[in-house]
């Protein structure tokens, strides 16, 4: 893959990173990343975090990180912008406003998902374990989570993660069935989620990166951060992709072959490191005394 050569100007720069296996490591944590995020906050340059999480987690995590960049949720199902931010671009838009926060939801609603997936196990005997069939202390022991995030982690709106407990053939029917319905599903990091097909996180990215332009009266510059399958469309479509490796090195292979960067490490050390990188800050901080 080709590197890219110069450092990106660092103004007119929006960074959209995922969080499970990119920004966070394998214990939803991101030390490693803590100053170069301290960094990005003093720059003004926006990080949005773009994941498949709900809102009221994605919300946790902005607080814990002083994170104060609009926000990307449920792979794209929704976009959540802080009021005053980007001035009246989602109004006009057509966000709706709620707790000091503009949403842009364009997908189809969670309760119509989980109609579509009671009736195809009824009809087809389809084995798996949905979200909604668990509550939060099934979730906690399942994921690693403590028992008050995976409280957050069912307050789902437009999506639903599953796992699979059949066969892979019949992962390939169900797959199509749903599909009949409208319905798509991603392989995340840990899950597979049931979702509409009208969203994904690079639709949201180029949404949001449209309103950032507006608001700025520029073209911005995108870089996206990702390790799976859900944050494809977004790496395809950023100016620049980094590509974080899984803990046993494995990684996403892009169809792109331009403006491609593997990152150096795992998680949030090779988010960090990648990033530096990118964005000219590792020379930088070398040059300090
Ligand atoms: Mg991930």
């Amino acid at each position: 893959m080709k590197e890219t050569g110069e450092p990106m100007a660092q103004a007119e720069t929006v960074i959209f990173t995922d969080l499970d296996g990119t920004l966070l490591d394998g214990n939803y944590r991101c030390d490693p990343a803590q100053p170069l995020l301290q960094r990005l906050r003093e720059l003004g340059i926006p990080v949005v975090f773009a994941s498949s999480k709900t809102r009221a987690e994605v919300e946790r995590l902005r607080r814990d990180l002083g994170n104060r960049d609009p926000y990307i949720v449920e792979n794209g199902a929704a976009i959540l912008i802080p009021e005053g931010l980007l001035g009246e671009e989602p109004a006009r838009a057509g966000c709706v406003r709620s707790r000091g926060v503009w949403q842009y939801a364009p997908a189809r609603q969670r309760t119509e998902i989980l109609t579509v997936l009671g009736r195809l196990r009824q009809e087809h005997g389809f084995r798996f374990r949905a979200f909604h069939d668990l509550d939060p202390g099934r979730l906690a022991a399942i994921t690693g989570l403590d028992p008050e995030a995976a409280a957050l982690a069912l307050r789902r709106q437009a999506s639903e993660p599953l796992e699979w407990k059949d066969s892979p053939a019949r992962l390939d029917r169900f797959r199509e069935l749903l599909r009949q319905e409208g319905l798509e599903l991603v392989r995340g990091g840990r899950f597979l989620h049931v979702q509409d097909p009208a969203c994904d996180k690079g639709r949201a990215m180029l949404w949001l990166l449209g309103l950032y332009a507006r608001h700025r009266g520029a073209a911005v510059r995108s870089i996206a951060l990702g390790d799976s399958e859900n944050d494809r469309q977004m790496l395809e479509l950023a100016d620049v992709a980094v590509v974080v490796p899984g803990a046993a090195g494995e990684r996403l292979s892009l169809q792109r072959r331009e403006g491609v960067v593997v990152a150096p490490a795992p998680g949030p050390a090779g988010w960090a490191r990648a990033l530096s990188r990118l964005l000219g800050l590792d020379r930088q901080a070398s040059h300090r005394p």
